[in-house]
Formats: structure tokens, sequence, C-alpha cells
């Protein structure tokens, strides 16, 4: 049987402390859902604007197919309840990858990694142990693909992407949307923030690798023979509502 709405307050609320803490859902940035129902499909997902260090019972609401709200009946909620405008990719996962929980966050280096990647489709990470977090993996003789699709503030057009995207590789655990974040599932939250923290690894141990094996290449004084390759950097770009 699925826990109840307040349960999964509560499991937002714990999941939500430790990702706030650790500076992955800041400024109530990312979002979280896990299923209720597969027929008719029905998420429990995080409000928008909801600190995701601070998650109530009131935060989280019940969306159907279309992502618009259904629930929770007879639950009085606060006007400003209402899901995330990411949702629509929430139920797209949910329903392509038959996934029982999904998760978003807003990272520093996830968000760094999804714009120097983003010129070539995506990224590979291989070799690392902490890829056999992943489910499934059981090696570090493993390269895990994780496409970068562009950012658009148009929810139907982007879940397009994120359903062609996901049917073209099926075997991906995550992907990464452009200078905004990570979205990644499991069959439960506690699969899906595994995959969250063992991803938030691997994107800045990469990232971290990345700076030193150019600080190194361009050397040590500064001169113009730095390597860094910014074409793919592109400037501030405003993000009004994240979440
Ligand atoms: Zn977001």
């Amino acid at each position: 049987m699925q826990p109840g709405v307040p349960t999964i307050a509560r499991q937002f609320g714990e999941i939500g402390r430790d990702f706030y803490a650790r500076g992955w859902t800041l400024g109530t940035s990312g979002n979280f859902s896990t299923l209720v129902s597969r027929k008719p499909l029905t998420l429990a997902i995080t409000a928008s604007a909801v600190s995701k260090g601070a998650i109530a019972v009131n935060d989280v609401v019940l969306i159907g197919p279309n992502a618009s709200v259904i629930g929770p009946r007879g639950q009085r909620r606060k006007q400003s309840a209402r899901p995330s405008a990411e949702a629509l990719l929430h139920v797209t996962v949910a329903r392509v990858r038959h996934a029982g929980a999904v998760l978003h966050t807003h990272s520093i280096w996830g968000t760094i990694l999804s714009d120097v990647h983003a010129g070539e489709g995506g990224l590979t990470i291989a070799g690392y142990e902490m890829l056999k977090g992943l489910e499934g993996v059981t090696t570090h003789e493993h390269a895990e693909w994780l496409p970068i699709l562009e950012n658009d503030q148009n929810m139907e057009r982007l879940a397009r992407q994120v359903e062609e995207t996901l049917e073209r590789f099926p075997t991906v655990h995550a992907f990464l949307l452009r200078q905004h974040g990570l979205y990644t599932w499991g069959d439960g939250l506690a699969q899906a923030r595994r995959h969250v923290e063992i991803l938030e690894f691997l994107f800045e141990a990469s990232g971290r690798l990345r700076t030193i094996a150019e600080t190194h290449a361009g050397g040590s004084h500064g001169t113009d023979k730095n390597p860094r390759t910014t074409a793919n950097v592109g400037g501030p770009r405003i993000h009004h509502e994240f979440s």
C-alpha cells in the first residue's frame, strides 16, 4: 500500500533537509515526486516555491497524468500550493521509465558540467567505483552516458524532448538540463535518493578533475596557453521561476 500524503511529506522533508544542507536545492530550487498510483497515473509532488529545507504536509500536492492538481482531497492547501512548474517532466519520467520516484536538484557541479558539455549533447562518466551505486551497474568498468537537454520554459515542449531522450537512451539513469540541473529517478524514493548522491559525487569528481587537468595543462604562470574551452559556456540567463 502506498503511504499517505503526510508520510510522503515527511519523507520529502528528510530528503529536502539533506539536499538543502548540501547545497543541491538552494532557494526553493529542485523538486521531488513519488508514485501514488500507476493506474491512473498519480504522483505526489512538492509544491512550487517551497524551501526544500522546510517541507510541510501542505507543501505536497497530488497530480494526474497531465500534471494538473487532483488533491489531496479534503485537505486545505495553501493558496500558493500549486505543483512545481516542472511537474510535467516528473510525470513524463514516471510514465516512460516506470519510475516510482523522481528527484530534481540544482547543484553547482551539475549546473557547470551541463553547460561545459552541452555542445556534445551529454557527458560520459567512466571508471569510478561510485558508478556501482547506480542501479544495475556491477563494475567500475562502466561508462555512464548523461544526456544534456537545452533548458526551456515551455514545459510541453521540454517534456516531449525528455520523452524522446529517454526513448533514445533507454539505459540512462539520469539526464541534465543545461545550466539548470539534474533529473534522476528510481523504483522508489530510497533508490532515487541514492542516485542523486552518486551522481552529485561523480559530477564534483569530474568537475574538479577537469579543473586540475586544465590548470596543469595551462602551466602555472598564467600564460596565454590556457586550454580552457569556454566556447560552450553561455552568459548568465534569467531563470525567473526555478523549481
Ligand atoms: Zn529545476
